[in-house]
């Protein structure tokens, strides 16, 4: 008599049999005895994660808007954000970290320290920041016309002349620079 277990076909059965028998055992070894009891399937459970992102929005009262943010570990985090200056304000959690948001009555940074002296429709202008956007036009300098300018300063002023200083000073930078032009 052939032994059942000597047939190709046998033997395929028996695996087969042996690995549905295993993984059903730790399907319910997983399912009755939970995940802290001793039984760690790393395929059952994706890891935690191990840092979380916090991100701080300035809104400017010129409308740009600058985002920070930091990788904080899981750890340390509500230490973290229990740290984090009044000034912000609570944060807003959602799945993808905690944001925290701001409302700077200020000018940004680049249109706080920055002038653009330039040309526009034939005279010298002055704009903040560091383009000719008409929103932050501060003036149009109607006694320099472009065709008074001597070559040198026109040659300079077509292509844009990009002042920067603390935000306190920088006009008076620039006032300085017209006055050049002017003699
Ligand atoms: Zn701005």
């Amino acid at each position: 008599m052939r032994k059942f277990s000597s047939s190709p076909y046998g033997r395929v059965f028996l695996a087969l049999s042996a690995f549905c028998v295993t993984m059903a055992g730790l399907v319910l070894g997983k399912l009755y005895l939970g995940g802290e009891s001793g039984l760690s399937l790393p395929w059952f459970a994706p890891p935690k994660p191990t840092h979380s992102l916090v991100t701080y929005r300035t809104e400017y009262k010129c409308g740009d808007v600058a985002v920070n943010t930091v990788e904080v570990p899981e750890a340390g985090l509500q230490a973290y954000l229990s740290a984090v200056s009044p000034e912000w304000g609570s944060p807003v959690s959602s799945t993808v970290g905690h944001q925290f948001t701001r409302v700077d009555p200020d000018y940004c940074p680049d249109h706080a320290r920055y002038r653009l002296i330039c040309l526009s429709k034939g005279y010298v202008a002055v704009y903040r920041g560091k383009r000719p956007d008409p929103e932050f036009l501060i003036k149009e300098y109607k006694d320099l016309p472009e065709s008074a300018l001597h070559p040198r300063d026109r040659e300079v002023l077509r292509e844009g002349l990009l002042i920067e200083g603390e935000p306190d000073e920088v006009d008076r930078v620039v006032a300085r620079h017209l006055e050049g032009i002017k003699e």
